[in-house]
């Protein structure tokens, strides 16, 4: 048991060691182009976003300081490779308390697209898109509950027009992103 720490402890150890070859010098700049993230290079570390993100007092590998600092140092692999980018819960709090405007949240959306075109992107994501492309919720909603509300004279759901959406995500190329996407 012992050992299997030991090695797992080793292994980790060697995954976070950097090599010049994971440095893209560019990234930090592909990321400013994007809308939200132009700030990206503003961050002085003051670890404000941290301190107050909900989601950073629940895991202890989920660092919003850390993740526009791993932009800043170009370590493009590292993070579209890491499912930490998906725990971020748009709450925009660091948003609101950066002293310097960066944008967190827009950051990571950032991110978030650049995995996505990359067809990665965790199943739970990819149903909610396939939902919407087909009901117009992000949930399915069971037929059971329509009937309950029916009975409690609560008035029936707005009806979303698919074929629209459908229209939507063709021309933005959400459906061809998501066919590429292997979960
Ligand atoms: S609060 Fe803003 S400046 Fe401070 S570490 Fe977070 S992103 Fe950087
Ligand atoms: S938007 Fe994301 S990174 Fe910012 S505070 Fe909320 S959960 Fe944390």
């Amino acid at each position: 048991m012992l050992k299997n720490e030991k090695t797992q402890e080793k292994e980790m150890k060697k995954e976070m060691m950097l090599k010049v070859s994971d440095i893209d010098p560019k990234f930090k700049y592909e990321i400013s182009k994007l809308p939200g993230a132009e700030n990206v290079l503003l961050c002085f570390q003051c670890g404000t976003c941290t301190a107050d993100c909900p989601i950073a007092r629940f895991d202890d590998f989920y660092r919003p300081r850390k993740l526009v600092r791993l932009v800043q140092l170009g370590l493009k692999d590292k993070l579209l490779s890491n499912d930490v980018i998906w725990l971020c819960s748009t709450c925009f709090t660091c948003i609101d308390h950066c002293p310097q405007d960066v944008g967190i949240a827009d950051i990571v959306r950032a991110l978030r697209n650049l995995t996505t075109r990359e067809g990665k992107m965790p199943v739970v994501y990819k149903e909610i898109a396939s939902n919407i492309l087909k009901t117009g919720y992000a949930y399915v909603i069971p037929g059971l509950r329509l009937k309950k509300r029916e009975e409690e004279g609560l008035p029936s759901l707005p009806k979303a027009s698919v074929e629209n959406l459908a229209k939507l995500c063709d021309i933005t190329g959400l459906s061809k992103m998501l066919e590429k996407v292997r979960t």
